[in-house]
């Protein structure tokens, strides 16, 4: 008897093991960093969109595009198989980049853009050092914190103090987590700003060796922080679209050496939590 229900279980543990691992393969992905730029056509017209994100698995975007027109269309076209989580880009033109943070016009922008009712953040935008001081940035912090927006940053460590210290409530999505900052530093920053600080993980440097195989710094990272982490795609230009497939395939890769619930959370289940409610608790 005892031995037939050491079998049992040896058996139930292999198939939770099996359904486990064909779970991850087919783990939802939630793409929270994503561009439908149109300068002055998009790569792909909106069916292939769709026709990519359904071979990849993305359940939800983030949408920005430059123009925001991009936008626009992704909210209108209404697919029932994808939450998309519009994010008012403050560029018109790619030059922005450089002067938006001075700029009032672009604050014009932004404020034109929320009048349409749908946006949830405002980014991603770009900035380094001591130019976050400007008046203009810490407008554009206060107008986001009132209406409950998150900010999609792609910035330095300096940069990113300072968008923090503008507003104590700011909510910032930290684009690429930094490039590059010591996995120990993102750890700090993430202990000293809970409730205002993710790291989306696009382009970001150390994750992986050159074997695919989860660095030991981001192993302990993602033990200690599966709740901060976020995906993204970065389809800033159109190899990027082009190299969709590769990007994600990547993704999964590293996220099937997670315990399960960890890949779950920062694949998907992170973004669900943040874009599901407007008011900050
Ligand atoms: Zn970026």
């Amino acid at each position: 008897m005892r031995f037939r229900s050491v079998w049992t279980m040896a058996f139930a543990a292999m198939a939770i093991g099996c359904c486990e691992a064909r779970a991850q393969e087919r783990i939802e992905i939630f793409d929270t960093h994503l561009h439908y730029n149109q300068e002055p056509s998009p790569f792909y017209p909106l069916d292939q969109v769709r026709e990519v994100f359904r071979r990849n698995g993305i359940v939800g975007i983030v949408a920005t595009s430059r123009p925001n027109k991009g936008t626009h269309e992704l909210i209108d076209a209404r697919w029932p198989e994808l939450k998309v989580v519009p994010f008012i880009r403050p560029y018109r033109v790619r030059n922005d980049m450089q002067t938006w943070f001075n700029d009032p016009a672009i604050f014009e922008l932004i404020k034109s853009e929320y009048a349409r009712g749908y946006y949830r953040g405002i980014g991603e935008f770009h900035i380094y050092g001591k130019a976050a001081e400007s008046d203009w940035v810490k407008k554009m912090v206060d107008f986001a914190v009132e209406r409950n927006l998150y900010l999609h940053a792609h910035c330095d460590e300096e940069a990113l103090l300072i968008l923090l210290r503008h507003n104590p409530k700011a909510r910032i999505i930290w684009a690429h987590t930094g490039f590059s900052v010591p996995p120990a530093r993102v750890g700090e920053l993430l202990d000293q700003h809970k409730d205002a600080l993710w790291g989306e993980l696009s382009y970001r440097g150390g994750i992986t060796g050159g074997d695919s195989k989860l660095t030991d710094d981001w192993r302990d990272l993602f033990n200690r922080y599966s709740d901060r982490f976020l995906l993204g795609s970065d389809t800033w230009i159109n190899e990027r679209w082009f190299g969709y497939d590769t990007i994600f395939k990547e993704y999964r890769g590293w996220l099937a050496q997670l315990p399960a619930e960890q890949a779950r959370r920062i694949a998907s289940g992170n973004a669900l939590r943040l874009f599901e409610t407007r008011a900050r608790d």
